[in-house]
């Protein structure tokens, strides 16, 4: 049957107007979602998960991952994503490609809408994850993957012998920079002042490695390449004196933001805008769980945020067993 514009619209105001009821409902599909899937799936809660834009989240887009245990030849992020679904749709999770786009957490079920629909969800696991914060200039974006990135513990094995640049001061771009001199000639911190955000234990480990050098009070105004990064534009914020210098990647570490606009004065958050848990996965609001790098500014890594999620999955299940009738 061939649907047309009205048909659509009629439908998705028709979805809008009969909530879904559901015991799980999780938002975000990175490694946290899908493994929080997988284990309210195998609890028999037939958890829903409503993917957002990208099934994986930030994993996908990584080329290979490399240090999942499980997998010795690495995997790509996006073959892991569908592995991971695979296995939670196995168990009886449900996938639909749509995005949250309003919550109300003052009462239980909590009521949550969608592009398509509405939920009515006696549980809520929350990872929507964190985007690194991205320079927005020129060459950037075309470039991601060819030499771009935002992982060191992703792709800086890409670039063994090679010279990159990083770019940021703050504790992110000194341990990630730290990390890429295993693998790289040179490692050159590119900051847009003479002083560093980072702290002081990072800082002295990164000016005493031989490998590193820092280019101050710079900024990058494009990254230059065709088919790879063969360089990166710079600008000198005090003289204005602009120069070309020439890198094989560039790692952009100016911060991250986590995907928690949706929760602003629902839910707790710290000083950085994550959302606060406590060891249970447990946020501010009973019954509602957050996973994964919405609430983790420190690993960032596929294997602590499937972790985290399966955790979140484990007490949303104790938490629907003990309120139960
Ligand atoms: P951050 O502390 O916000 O630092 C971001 C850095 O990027 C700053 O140096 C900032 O410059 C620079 N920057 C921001 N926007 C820029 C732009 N458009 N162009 C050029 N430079 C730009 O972010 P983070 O390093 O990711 O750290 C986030 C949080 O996680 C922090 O609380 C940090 O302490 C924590 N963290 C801790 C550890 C650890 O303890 N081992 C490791 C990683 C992260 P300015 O300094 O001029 O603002």
């Amino acid at each position: 049957m061939e649907l047309n514009l009205s048909d659509l619209s009629s439908m998705s105001s028709q979805a809008s107007q009969e909530p879904v009821e559901v015991k799980v409902l999780v938002l975000g599909s990175g490694p946290a979602g899908l493994a929080a899937a997988l284990y309210a799936a195998r609890a028999e809660l037939h958890p829903v998960v409503l993917t957002g834009m990208e099934i994986g989240g930030q994993a996908a887009v990584t080329h290979i991952i490399e240090n999942y245990p499980g997998f010795p030849d690495g995997v790509g992020g996006q073959e892991m994503a569908e592995l991971f679904q695979k296995q939670a749709e196995r168990f009886g999770a449900k996938f639909e490609f749509d995005s949250a786009t309003e919550v109300d957490l003052s009462s239980r079920p909590f009521r949550v809408k969608s592009y398509n629909g509405q939920y009515l969800a006696e549980t809520l696991i929350i990872t929507t994850g964190a985007h690194p914060n991205h320079l927005n200039v020129p060459g950037e974006k075309e470039l991601t993957g060819r030499g771009v990135s935002y992982c060191a513990t992703c792709d800086g094995w890409f670039f063994k012998e090679k010279d990159v640049v990083v770019v940021g001061g703050g504790d992110s771009a000194l341990e990630e920079g730290l990390f890429l001199t295993r693998y790289a000639k040179s490692v050159t911190i590119i900051h847009r002042r003479d002083q560093l955000r980072a702290g002081a234990i990072l800082q002295s480990r990164a000016k005493d490695n031989p490998k590193i050098k820092f280019i101050w009070d710079t900024i990058v105004t494009e990254v230059v390449g065709e088919e790879a990064v063969k360089g990166v534009q710079l600008k000198n914020k005090k003289t204005g004196e602009e120069s070309v210098l020439p890198t094989d990647g560039v790692f952009i570490f100016i911060g991250y933001t986590p995907n928690t606009q949706m929760f602003e004065k629902q839910l707790a958050f710290d000083g950085n805008g994550y959302l606060v848990t406590n060891n249970l996965m447990e946020t501010s609001v009973p019954g509602v769980f957050a996973a994964g790098e919405v609430n983790d500014p420190n690993f960032r890594q596929v294997i602590t945020s499937a972790g985290m999620g399966a955790a979140a999955a484990i007490q949303a299940t104790r938490f629907i067993e003990s309120h139960s009738a």
